[in-house]
Order: structure tokens, then sequence, then C-alpha cells
């Protein structure tokens, strides 16, 4: 798909997350494709949106809020994603930008998260990011502390949309996948936010929710 345009890579990745949905047995309604548009131009950004495409991700609030306005000015329906680590000083900010925010992972920003929530008199999605790996150079709560942070988050009156989670690199993704399942399903969660380019057939059978797609839409990243 080198020289695909962006419309037709979004369509094969559509395709794609279908065929793995039917294979499960699932509707491919039940996935939302987010595509990842951190370090992406506005120009290529408005490919997507011309082609219909309205949930995006983007990790870092700053470049966020520098690139979004404008775009959402235009598409008043997109939704934006969260999908990197937050500061708990730019809860606000977060709030006011995003729909859904896929890295809550301690009580700190819980606090934070909800109380800008408040302020703005608006709801976010808010998936708890899990750390299954307990790798050091990433974010995410480890498994045992998902039971309290839960409860913090329904004490501050917000409630857990699902589980995140961005397996090891260099190991086969679909073990984590599955527990991350497993664990959702013990706790009554609905959503699963996981699967990128590499991986998001898998994750979809396994029963991902929303999938956060960059490369694979966008094409390698520049940095
Ligand atoms: C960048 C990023 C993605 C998308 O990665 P690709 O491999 O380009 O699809 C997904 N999730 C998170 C948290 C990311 O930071």
């Amino acid at each position: 798909m080198e020289h695909a345009s962006a419309a037709e890579r979004l369509t094969a990745v559509r395709a794609a997350i279908a065929a793995s949905a039917r294979l499960a047995q699932r509707s491919p309604e039940d996935v939302t494709l987010i595509a990842v548009s951190k370090t992406q131009n506005p120009e290529a950004i408005l490919l997507l949106l011309e082609a219909g495409h309205r949930d995006f991700g983007e990790n870092r609030v700053q470049e966020a809020a520098e690139k979004w306005p404008p775009l959402k000015a235009a598409y008043p329906d997109v939704r934006l994603h969260l999908v990197g680590q937050l500061q708990s000083n730019k809860a606000d900010q977060a709030v006011d930008l995003f729909d859904a925010i896929h890295s809550v992972d301690r009580p700190s920003l819980v606090t934070a998260l909800a109380a800008a929530a408040e302020r703005a008199g608006r709801e976010v999605q808010s998936f708890v990011q899990l750390n299954l790996a307990e790798e050091p150079q990433k974010g995410g709560a480890a498994v045992s502390d998902l039971p309290a942070l839960i409860d913090t988050m329904r004490a501050r009156g917000l409630e857990p949309a699902g589980l995140m989670c961005l397996p090891p690199a260099d190991l086969e993704p679909a073990p984590w996948f599955a527990l991350l399942a497993e664990l959702a399903r013990r706790h009554r969660l609905p959503g699963l936010s996981m699967g990128m380019s590499g991986d998001y057939e898998t994750a979809v059978t396994v029963g991902a929710t929303h999938v956060r797609v960059g490369t694979a839409l966008f094409g390698e990243r520049g940095g």
C-alpha cells in the first residue's frame, strides 16, 4: 500500500477490521477506528476528514491544541482521543480538546480529570491504561492497582469506559490482548482500546472496541 492514497488506505483498514470482526462473529460497527495523527500535518489529516473519517488520536496535548481547533471548526463532529500520557496540570486543556482519554493511570490524574470535567461541564470517556508487562519506560497502572483505581474513578464520578494497553513491542501481542479482555470482563468494563498498525486485526478478533492506527493510514511518520 506504499503508493495508495489516504482514502484507499482508509478503505483497506476498514475492510481488514470488518473481516477480523466477522471472523470473531462480532459486528464491525462495534469497533471504532481511531486514526492516530500524531506528527501528521493538517493537510494529511484533511484527506481523511474529506474521506468521511471522524475519530482521530493524538499523543500530546500541546500538539493537539496547535493543530486541531481549525480542523474541529470545519468538522464539528470530529471526536478526538488522547492516546499519550497526560500530566495532571494539563487536565483542563485535555478535557476541552478531547472526547476520550485512553491513558488514565493514577489516582492524582483521576482527581484532576474529574475536577476539570466538572468545571467544563463536559463528559470525557476515560480508559484505564494498564502496563501489563510493567515496563518501566511506559505509562499505565499495574494490574494490581486496577481495582483501587476503578474505585477512585467511580467515587469521583468518572465512570471507566474500558481498558487500554500497549503490549511489549518485541512479543506476540495476542496473549496481552487476551489478558486485557479478561480483566475488562472481570471488572465489567465495556471498552477495550488495543491494537495498532501491526496488530489491530489480531486485537479485533480478541475483542477490541477501539483500535489506534497511525502508520497503516498515514504512512511512516517523518518524526
Ligand atoms: C503512535 C501510537 C499508535 C499508532 O501507532 P502505529 O503503529 O503508527 O499504528 C497507537 N497507540 C499509541 C498509544 C500511540 O502512541
